[in-house]
């Protein structure tokens, strides 16, 4: 499988799909530590993401873009989610991308790009929220998914295997969310009542990374091995 410019359309594209299914889910999650409006955000934003996406396939339709960078479309992704998505989570998610499209100027991903995309991302993230690990954040998903992604990579594993590894550290690191005390973000208004709920945009974080495995295994036609996997 080949991680080109193509397989970051699916994975965003795929992501909208998994906000719109989870939006519900986010906003309760929001409702619970912060102002119930995280679903509602990133719905907003990846629709606009989309709809972004459709107009520029229609420019290039045709065209051979075989050798467009991966970074065109986390670009893309960037801009859109800065200007369409209020709250923290545009500004934070929107860094993510862009500094991943930093590192992302060529038309495919080894291993060792995909782990370079996911630390430039984590440190878009870290860098614009000022927060570290433990503070009940989207870092708290970022950090863990990184990690693994770097195991992942260092073991000899595939692209599929580092996105794997990062989708499967970034869903348990969510769910590990659930005890902590927000120090950062709107939830630490709530202090030692934000503990015993998960972290909407770490749960969200686990969406995204999961679109991105997802995006790989089923191949450029919406794919029968994505399925079987
Ligand atoms: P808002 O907090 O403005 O309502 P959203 O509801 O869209 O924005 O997103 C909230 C999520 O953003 C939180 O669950 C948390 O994961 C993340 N977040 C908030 N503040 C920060 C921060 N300073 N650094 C990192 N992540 C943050
Ligand atoms: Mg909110």
């Amino acid at each position: 499988m080949t991680l080109d410019a193509d397989w970051a359309e699916r994975w965003v594209r795929r992501t909208a799909e998994a906000v719109e299914a989870a939006k519900d889910e986010l906003t309760e999650l929001d409702r619970q530590i912060g102002d119930g409006d995280h679903g509602e955000n990133l719905h907003r934003g990846f629709q606009a993401v989309v709809a972004r996406l459709d107009a520029a396939a229609v420019e290039v339709s045709g065209l051979d873009t075989s050798d467009r960078p991966v970074g065109d479309v986390l670009k893309i992704v960037a801009t859109t989610l800065m200007s369409t998505v209020g709250g923290a989570s545009g500004p934070l998610y929107g860094t993510a991308f862009l500094r991943a499209s930093k590192v992302s100027g060529r038309p495919q991903l080894d291993p060792s790009s995909v782990v370079a995309l996911l630390e430039a991302a984590l440190e878009g993230v870290a860098s614009r929220g000022k927060a570290q690990v433990g503070e009940k954040t989207m870092v708290d998903a970022w950090q863990p998914a990184v990690d693994a992604a770097e195991r992942a990579a260092q073991d000899g594993g595939d692209e599929i295997a580092v996105l794997r590894a990062a989708a499967e550290a970034a869903d348990k690191a969510a769910h590990d969310t659930i005890p902590l005390v927000a120090t950062k973000g709107r939830a630490s208004y709530l202090g030692e009542r934000s503990a015993g709920h998960e972290d909407p945009g770490a749960r969200s974080t686990a969406l995204l990374l999961g679109a991105a495995m997802a995006a790989a295994l089923a191949g450029p036609d919406g794919g029968a091995d994505g399925a079987a996997a």
